[in-house]
């Protein structure tokens, strides 16, 4: 599963992570991050919409990555699905809207699609520069 300070694909930790959860089913996830590791990837996509999404990944899988688009788009789904049916453990607003609007944009991502790599970037080098 796809997961805050992890890689996409691997799920390998690539974030120093601050603070984990305790409970199920959340239980030892990421839950604050705080700066890069030297593996930390961050490649941009471009969607079947014209938008841009930018996802974390380890170098290894970023070497791979231009060619597991529909993998790589998968698992952005599954987050959303999950991340939707967990609200309250994420500590998200959870109530009927709110799943409601997680609702629609799962249905609209589910019609989506990533086109192609546009560039890949350390993390490292992002954050120095922020
Ligand atoms: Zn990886």
């Amino acid at each position: 599963m796809k997961k805050i300070g992890c890689c996409t694909l691997c799920e390998k930790e690539v974030f120093n992570i601050q603070q984990r959860f305790t409970e199920p089913p959340l239980e030892r996830w990421p839950r604050f991050v705080g700066a890069p590791t030297d593996d930390a990837m961050r490649l941009e996509f471009e969607l079947l919409d014209g938008s841009t999404a930018n996802m974390t990944f380890c170098r290894e899988c970023a070497k791979t990555a231009p060619k597991q688009l529909k993998k790589i788009w998968a698992a952005c789904l599954e987050a959303a699905r999950f991340e939707n049916d967990n609200r309250t453990a994420l500590g998200a607003l959870d109530d009927e809207a709110a799943r409601e609007r997680g609702a629609i944009e799962i249905k609209r991502q589910a019609k989506m699609s990533i086109v192609k790599m546009i560039h890949a970037k350390s993390w490292a080098d992002e954050w120095e520069r922020a």
